[in-house]
């Protein structure tokens, strides 16, 4: 069953349906979980061995066997900063970000429903994966982006896997509106998180987190947002396992954002359950440059249920920590997944975080995504000759 977040309005599975007709508001999936948690022992580890958990139909699975992604305790980094540090690592994913997990339960749901166009608005990732899953499925791929403004290796990806790609003279939301309507008027089906089954995919992050961590839950999530949904679908997730009685405790989840894209923080600082869109976001970390998140209300009731917390950080807090966890802990992640390490920082320099907490940072996305922003962060390698004594003269001054 499918419900509306606000009114509670309920409506049938296979409805082709975005928002709520009653009220607007976003929907999402309603799963009982009857199963023990033992049957998920000695599957292969994607994110389908908690098919039971995931509301489509079995015969019908468009994979690439995503999910199952490291999770790295960062003793370094961690010690460094007063807390016991995992890092849950999905630029592991087939195509390097978390929005796989989204699009095998939306490009399963789409096989589902006999469609034969798929579309989304994107900043990057949701692109790449969506080209990548339409092409296993055969169908075709529609994805707009916003003008200058996507990642190199998202673009590649893209395009290479097939998807008509346009670029659009706007941003991330303008597009995303284009796309939105486009699909209302049923050209295509829209595999954007404001689909309720792409959330059904990431929440999975939420229980492998508590299964990584031996079923239990850490105190504290911390991850970026940018149009909110994987936040939500995370906390759907542990509450799902919570609700089920596979964990006894539920963990704070902590949205970090970029201070020129920051609606979510805004209204966190408010108490408010909506947010204020902000006009022309601004940010190097593209995947999270985002003014009108879609999930917005699914977020807030996410932090403020779980007592969580939303702070912002600044581009070059998400570059200094962008290093940072490559040279501490060699993990080679995006920018925007960077803004959960520099989010971290600043929440334990404000006391916000106690010291010896666990903490679970989600990193979203792969290095290789944005190739241009790690190349203009380190100095261009020198040219030598291969020169044996030239050689050993360098190394010996350093
Ligand atoms: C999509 C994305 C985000 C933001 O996730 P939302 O669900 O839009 O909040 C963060 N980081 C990366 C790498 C992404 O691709
Ligand atoms: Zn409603």
């Amino acid at each position: 069953m499918i419900r509306c977040v606000s009114c509670g309005a309920e409506y049938d599975d296979d409805e082709v349906i975005y928002t709520c007709e009653k009220c607007g508001s976003v929907l999402e999936l309603v799963s009982d979980i009857d199963v023990s948690k033992d049957i998920f022992d000695g599957r292969k580890d994607t994110l389908w061995k908690f098919k039971e958990c995931i509301p489509v139909d079995e015969s019908k699975i468009v994979s690439l066997d995503e999910g199952g992604t490291p999770f790295c305790k960062c003793d370094k980094l961690g010690s460094e900063l007063g807390v016991n540090l995992y890092v849950k690592v999905e630029g592991s994913n087939p195509t390097g970000s978390f929005k796989d997990r989204g699009m095998t339960v939306g490009m399963t749901k789409a096989m589902e429903l006999g469609v034969s166009t798929v579309g989304c608005a994107s900043t990057g990732n949701t692109s790449a994966s969506l080209a990548a899953y339409a092409a296993r499925a055969g169908l075709r791929c529609i994805v707009f982006l916003p003008s200058g403004k996507v990642a190199l290796g998202k673009l590649a990806q893209a395009m290479f896997h097939g998807a008509e790609v346009m670029s659009i003279n706007g941003n991330f939301d303008e597009a995303l509106e284009a796309m939105t309507a486009l699909a209302l008027e049923k050209h295509l089906y829209l595999l954007n998180s404001i689909n309720p089954y792409r959330l059904e995919g990431q929440k999975t992050i939420g229980y492998e987190i508590l299964r990584d961590l031996g079923w239990q839950a850490p105190d504290r999530i911390i991850l970026p947002v940018g149009n909110a949904g994987n936040i939500s679908a995370i906390w759907k997730g542990v509450s799902e396992f919570y609700n089920a009685g596979f964990v006894k405790d539920l963990p704070m989840m902590t949205g970090i954002q970029a201070e020129g894209a920051c609606p979510v923080t805004n209204a966190f600082r408010k108490g408010d359950r909506r947010v204020v869109p902000v006009e022309n976001p601004e940010t190097i970390a593209t995947a999270i440059r985002i003014g009108a998140p879609v999930s917005d209300i699914k977020a807030l009731n996410a932090i403020y249920d779980s007592n969580g917390y939303s702070e912002t950080v600044t581009d070059e807090e998400i570059l200094d920590a962008q290093k940072l966890l490559a040279r501490t802990e060699g993990i080679g992640v995006e920018p925007a997944s960077a803004a959960s390490i520099a989010g971290l920082k600043k929440l334990v320099d404000q006391g916000v975080i106690d010291k010896g907490e666990t903490i679970t940072c989600v990193v979203t996305g792969h290095l290789l995504k944005d190739p241009n922003t790690a190349i203009d962060a380190c100095t261009k390698p020198t040219e030598v000759d291969a020169d044996i004594d030239t050689l050993r003269k360098i190394l010996m001054n350093k």
